[in-house]
């Protein structure tokens, strides 16, 4: 029997265009990915509640709609993120 998915119903938000999902100027903390630790296994991609991690060639973070949730940083098996108090 071939399975059919509804994308619809994706458990993933997608960050669109527009003011509503930016961070703004309020977060306090912000991950940064070590790329020399990296291994690319894509664990924060995945559990990022705000889809703001994108892999394209490597792992980078599209910091206009990150919240510094840090679960990103929480969920990496190899403590390739820290997080960082913003400037
Ligand atoms: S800190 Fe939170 S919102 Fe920002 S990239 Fe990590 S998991 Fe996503
Ligand atoms: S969870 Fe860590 S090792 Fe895995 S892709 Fe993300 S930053 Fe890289």
């Amino acid at each position: 029997m071939k399975l059919q998915y509804d994308y619809q119903y994706f458990p993933i938000s997608i960050p669109d265009k527009g003011a509503g999902g930016k961070t703004g100027n309020w977060r306090v903390v912000k991950p940064v990915i070590s790329k020399e630790k990296c291994i690319q296994c894509k664990a924060c991609y995945l559990w990022c509640p705000e889809s703001t991690i994108h892999i394209d060639n490597e792992v980078y973070i599209d910091y206009e709609y990150c919240k510094g949730c840090g679960v990103c940083a929480s969920v990496c098996p190899v403590k390739a993120i820290s997080m960082v108090m913003e400037q």
